[in-house]
């Protein structure tokens, strides 16, 4: 196994796309089978080490990022083993792009993957990842039919769909392990918050979204489905947002069957987008439509632009065209952290979601905020799940303590709609606190509870998800 502890060699698993500073480890383990994972595990448990699993390094939340201890690379771990029919097994360090693309070989589809393709399986099944196409069909969740992953006691195990669920004590009856599920129930929306639970629920849920805390997960069989059938990308301007919710509503209704992936984009999202798309027009926001393609529903389309008054409609007519628009969507997220880079602050970025019911407030609230600052923001993405990213952009110190005020009070808003904290980035390092607010003190004992099951030492992914301190307090 190759072990990295060069000072230069281990400074790129000291970051991700959060932009967290404090990163720091002693050396970073590459193990290139599951053995030599299990090999990397036994030696940070017979030397106390603690360490972190790393994937892509995409992770807007610092999860892979190391705060002390040993780093688990799962980059050598990049075979896939099979795909047939209508599943795949592959090893948690596939890249989704190259997945993605032995895929669409024999003409399957894996829907969930995020819009960072060079995230790795393992990194989307940690933070239950999401992207353009969740909105047809669901996040990661819906798609791990297995998990095989090494646990913090250097035990290799492995985690079928629909074979061990929580009882009407919600215990779960692992291998004469038993498992209690948290007390609180996970919002029935978009979420990757926390330990996921349900009454009833599926171990292998338990996994998902657990933020590299309960073990290194090897190996991973999904669904697949098949290739999409031909679609085009639809992008309508609007020259403000007075019926954004009015059209958001009448789209979900009339045009379910043929939607793929509905998304938003306020004015100065678009603005972050010029530079590479000239042809935006001023002052304008914009709903992202992917579509099924056919005569009559382009038609159909054009129909509801011109009743909602859309100034501006662009229509991918080829290829080339449809690449370029889904180009569009996903240069945005890369500009931003780009501009955040440039500007060297920690990404202030809101990640939360609430119900279809709930959300035409939740969009009212932002507004009403952004209208009272002049802080720079932009409000963008997944606006078919009610879950839109609202990013704030402060400048200096005073701008600071005002987003923080913001974000404190989204977060009130938010959570008194029934919401979640995070739809998809997940809580990583630097959400801890919002996450007591989702699940209560109590929650998060439910949480470290279950992780001291899997990790008795508590080594693996200190700080996330919770305070390192408070998983050692509880031990
Ligand atoms: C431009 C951009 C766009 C993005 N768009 C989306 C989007 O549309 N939807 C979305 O959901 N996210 C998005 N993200 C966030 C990110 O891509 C996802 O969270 C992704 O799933 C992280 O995968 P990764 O392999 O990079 O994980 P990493 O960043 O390496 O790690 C993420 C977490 O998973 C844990 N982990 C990783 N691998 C394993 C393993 N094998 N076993 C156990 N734990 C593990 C880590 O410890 C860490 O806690 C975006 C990020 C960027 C930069």
């Amino acid at each position: 196994m190759l072990i990295k502890s060069n000072k230069e060699e281990i400074l790129n698993y000291l970051e991700d796309a959060s932009n967290l500073k404090s990163g720091t480890c002693h050396g970073v383990f590459i193990p290139e089978d599951e053995e030599e994972v299990v090999d990397a595990v036994n030696i940070c448990l017979s030397k106390k080490y603690p360490y972190t699993v790393s994937g892509g390094g995409t992770g807007n939340v610092g999860g892979r990022i190391p705060f002390l201890g040993y780093v688990i690379s799962t980059e050598k771990l990049d075979n896939i083993q099979t795909m047939e029919n209508n599943k795949a097994s592959l090893q948690s360090g596939v890249i989704i792009d190259k997945f993605l693309n032995e895929i669409n070989k024999i003409n399957k589809f894996y829907p969930p993957y995020p819009t960072e393709k060079s995230a790795f399986i393992g990194g989307n099944v940690s933070t239950n990842a999401s992207g353009e196409y969740s909105f047809c069909f669901g996040p990661t969740r819906n798609y791990v039919e297995k998990i095989r992953m090494v646990t913090g006691q250097g035990k290799m195990i492995e985690i079928p769909r629909g074979r061990y669920f929580a009882d009407s004590n919600g215990i779960i009856d692992y291998e004469e392990i038993k498992i209690p599920i948290p007390s609180y129930k996970t919002p029935d929306i978009k979420c990757s918050a926390g330990y996921f639970s349900k009454p009833g629920m599926d171990l292998i849920d338990l996994i998902i979204g657990s933020e590299g805390t309960l073990g290194v997960i090897t190996r991973i069989d999904v669904k697949l489905i098949d290739k999409l059938p031909e679609r085009f990308i639809l992008i309508l301007f609007f020259k403000n947002e007075e019926k954004v919710m009015e059209f958001l509503f009448d789209v979900k209704k009339n045009f379910s069957n043929e939607l793929y992936a509905l998304e938003f984009f306020d004015n100065p999202s678009l603005e972050f987008l010029k530079q590479d798309f000239s042809e935006i027009p001023d002052n304008t926001c914009a709903f992202y439509i992917e579509s099924v393609y056919n005569d009559d529903i382009l038609e159909k389309w054009m129909t509801i632009s011109e009743q909602y008054n859309a100034i501006d409609v662009v229509v991918s007519s080829d290829k080339k065209s449809y690449d370029r628009l889904i180009d569009f969507r996903h240069r945005l997220p890369e500009n931003i952290n780009t501009y955040f880079k440039k500007l060297n602050i920690t990404k202030i970025s809101l990640d939360m979601a609430v119900s279809e019911k709930n959300f035409s407030s939740l969009f009212s609230f932002y507004r009403n905020i952004t209208s009272r600052t002049n802080i720079r923001t932009v409000l963008f993405g997944h606006i078919g799940e009610s879950h839109l990213h609202f990013n704030l952009f402060p400048i200096d110190e005073k701008e600071k303590t005002q987003v923080k005020e913001i974000y404190m009070k989204s977060l009130e808003k938010v959570l008194s709609l029934g919401g979640t904290v995070s739809a998809e980035h997940g809580i990583g390092k630097i959400k801890h606190q919002y996450l007591e607010m989702m699940y209560g003190k109590k929650g998060i004992e439910d949480m470290i509870k279950i992780k001291n099951i899997f990790d008795p030492q508590g080594l693996i992914g200190p700080d996330n998800l919770f305070p390192y301190s408070l998983v050692k307090k509880i031990q």
